[in-house]
Parts: C-alpha cells; sequence; structure tokens
C-alpha cells in the first residue's frame, strides 16, 4: 500500500509530470530509468529490526507478498495521478474488485451495481460473493432515479462504470456520489476506459477507483494487474489488508510495465481518441453501418459529459451492421490486420463480437435488455494509421 503522504504530489501539480516523476526515489547506484527489484523477501540488519517491522513498529519491507518498492512506485504514480489518499496494486483488475469487496464487506452487505458492467465483474458479484452472503442489484447506468430507489438499507457499496463496456454508455459521477454519502454507501467507478488521463471520478465524489492496468496502464498488451484507490486512508488500509494477507499482489515485473506504460499514458489516450473520433465519424456515414456508439459522436445520449467530467471521448467504439451475427462475422472475418480479440487499450486495435464473446454467457435476454445484439462490433482503436484501420473495416462493410 502507498499513501498520498509519501508520494510527494505536492511538488507537481502537472498531470503530465506527476506521470513521469512521482514514485522513483533513486537508489545510490543513480539510475535514471526504475529499478525492477525481483526479491520476494528483504533482509533485516537485526533480529530486532525484523520484529519490529513484522509488527508495523518500523517501517519497511518485509516481503513482496506485502510491499516491494517497485509495486510501491506504480502505486505512488497511480495514486498521485487519480488523486487518492492511498493505493493499493493487485495482480489483475478482478483482483481489485475482489480485493475491494473482501475489506470492505460482509456477509449481510448489498452491492447496488449499473446493469452495464463487465461480463467477469457481475460473475463474481453473482457466482462467488453471493455464496458468501453478498447479494448485489442492478439497476440501469443512467436512472438515477432507479438508484435511488433500488438502495436498501443492507446496501453498503454503489458499483459503476462509466464508460461502459462496450456500448460506452456513461453516467455522471457527482449525483450518484451524492446519493451514496446520503445512505452511508461507498461509491467505487471503475475507470477503466476513461483512465486518470481522461476523468477522475475522485473529483466527482467518488470514494474508490479501479483499474485494470492490464488495459491502457500498459498500454501494449504486455501484463496483467489492478489497483484500488481511495479517497479514505481508513479504507484503503482495509483493501491493503486483504492483499498483505490473502497474496493477490501484482510482480514487480508487471508493475515496472505499468510505471513505464503510465509515462506515456497522457499522450496515448489523446491518440486513441482522436483516432476513435475519426473512425466513429467515418463508421456513422457508412451505408451498411445501422449505428454507432461513441461518446464523441452528438448523438450519444450523454455526449454533453465530453469536456466536463470526461475530458476526450476515449478510444473504444462499437458499432452495429443490422441485427444479425453473420453480418457482424463477416466485417471481423474480412480484416486482416486489425487483432480479433477480447484484450483492449493496446496500441494495435482490437475487434470483438460482444454476444458471442465477452458477453455470451449471459442469455439472449439478458444480452438484449442490455443493448448488445448480435449485430453489435466493438473496436478498441489503437493508434496505427487511420486509413489503414478503415481500410480492414470497408472490405467487410462492402
Ligand atoms: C478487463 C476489465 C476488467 C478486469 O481486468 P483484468 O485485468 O482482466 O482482470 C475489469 N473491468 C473492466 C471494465 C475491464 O475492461
Amino acid at each position: 500500500m502507498t499513501t498520498a503522504m509519501d508520494d510527494g504530489i505536492e511538488h507537481f501539480p502537472g498531470f503530465s509530470t506527476r506521470a513521469l516523476r512521482v514514485g522513483h526515489d533513486r537508489t545510490a547506484e543513480g539510475e535514471h530509468s526504475e529499478p525492477i527489484f525481483a526479491t520476494s523477501s528483504f533482509v533485516f540488519a537485526s533480529a530486532a529490526e525484523a520484529a519490529a517491522r513484522f509488527s508495523g513498529d518500523a517501517p519497511g519491507n518485509v516481503y513482496t507478498r506485502f510491499t516491494n518498492p517497485t509495486v510501491q512506485a506504480f502505486e505512488q504514480r497511480l495514486n498521485a495521478l487519480e488523486g487518492g489518499a492511498g493505493c493499493v496494486a493487485t495482480a489483475s483488475g478482478m483482483a481489485a474488485i475482489l480485493t475491494m469487496a473482501l475489506g470492505l464487506l460482509k456477509s449481510g452487505d448489498q452491492i447496488l451495481a449499473s446493469r452495464s458492467l463487465f461480463g467477469s465483474t457481475s460473475m463474481l458479484f453473482d457466482k462467488y460473493l453471493a455464496r458468501f452472503g453478498i447479494q448485489t442489484r442492478y439497476v440501469p447506468l443512467d436512472d438515477l432515479d432507479a438508484w435511488r430507489a433500488a438502495i436498501e438499507s443492507d446496501t453498503r457499496l454503489l458499483f459503476l462504470e462509466t464508460p461502459s463496456n462496450p456500448l460506452a454508455e456513461m453516467t455522471e459521477i457527482a449525483p450518484l456520489a451524492e446519493l451514496a454519502h446520503q445512505h452511508g454507501c461507498l461509491l467505487a467507478v471503475d475507470n477503466c476506459f476513461a483512465t486518470p488521463a481522461l476523468q477522475r471520478p475522485l473529483e466527482w465524489g467518488a470514494d474508490l477507483v479501479i483499474h485494470s492496468a492490464t488495459k491502457y496502464l500498459d498500454g501494449q498488451g504486455r501484463c496483467l494487474g489492478g489497483a484500488v484507490i481511495a479517497r479514505d486512508p481508513a479504507v484503503i488500509a482495509e483493501v491493503f489488508g486483504v492483499v498483505r494477507t490473502a497474496g493477490p499482489s501484482m510482480s514487480p515485473f508487471n508493475a515496472w510495465v505499468f510505471l513505464k506504460g503510465l509515462e506515456t499514458l497522457s499522450l496515448r489516450m489523446r491518440a486513441h481518441s482522436e483516432a476513435a473520433q475519426q473512425l466513429a465519424e467515418w463508421l456513422a456515414a457508412h451505408p451498411t453501418v445501422t449505428k454507432v456508439h461513441y461518446p464523441g459522436l452528438t448523438q450519444h445520449p450523454q455526449h454533453h459529459l465530453i469536456g466536463r467530467q470526461m475530458q476526450r471521448p476515449g478510444g473504444i467504439l462499437s458499432f452495429e451492421v443490422g441485427g444479425d451475427r453473420d453480418a457482424a462475422w463477416r466485417v471481423i472475418d474480412h480484416t486482416r490486420m486489425l487483432s480479433i480479440t477480447a484484450n483492449l487499450g493496446d496500441t494495435k486495435t482490437t475487434i470483438t463480437h460482444p454476444a458471442t464473446t465477452t458477453h455470451a454467457r449471459l442469455t439472449p435476454e439478458e444480452r438484449t435488455a442490455a443493448g448488445i445484439t448480435d449485430g453489435l462490433i466493438r473496436i478498441a482503436v489503437g493508434l496505427e494509421d487511420i486509413a489503414d484501420i478503415q481500410a480492414d473495416l470497408a472490405r467487410g462493410l462492402k
């Protein structure tokens, strides 16, 4: 765990500066790039020092399941970018959500969640947390009245993604934070699609931010990782207790890759957004395309949040080619360059058919309710030349 006290952010008001400079405490070797501390444990000067570190009376590293300098550098940097009181890195994005739940919820508590969630997140809630007496109910993401009506006395956590996967639905965070706090609940926002370069949920009142570092924080599709950031030091301490004890810890090598990723996050998110905007406009004008879901288009229902809550519309769009699966598969199968893969947030453009992959575990009725038609295709727009991406899609759209 890392808290805001040790990250020195007061020295660096600029986002890009923080992304480059926070978290590296240069060693006596004078290295310029952050070192990887590939060690599982740390050596003590004496038995007394070992005892003091184990008890927490003395600061310092003990064992990499608890803390590691490279992992802490990543935590400090991401915490500084989100504006949190502390950050805990985890082995994956799903591990971040599980760790948060284990740290903050108990049997009998309820989660109130957006209906538009990453598939594994709803599976974690419905299949696994439910076994331990934590029930989840779902409401439409952008329906504040529905959230208000669904809160009960046992509700402890509100959970959402904005923008959501794969339809890029959005909602205003501030009113939901206010609602959560009126009822003594915490609001957690999965900020995977926006990243802190485009949106900082804590500034709008959220209590927790979740990341799959696997996506844009890495940015080049290399490593799995996740993180929880909180506005309250007591909250992050509970989450840290779970990582330290249960062990869903981030590896130092992965932390190093994510540190390097954060250095270019701001640049990449600008480039992804510009490319996705161009592609969305091109698709919207294409005769074969029946609908485009992208927050940068004026017809998007929450387009007004762009430039306010979210600085740019991001790199992910989805579009429909009529209602049937064959038409969608034809577009996907005619590509030669785009990668047919479920990952997103990579410099290489990826293309996915949500109904038969990421959302295949939902029933057809659940998919219809979530707006995921058989003709829907999701693209995470990478950094190739936009003309090449268009040419690759044009073949199947003919
Ligand atoms: C990928 C993803 C996750 C899970 O992250 P992993 O690193 O794959 O475990 C959670 N939320 C969203 C929105 C995601 O896209």
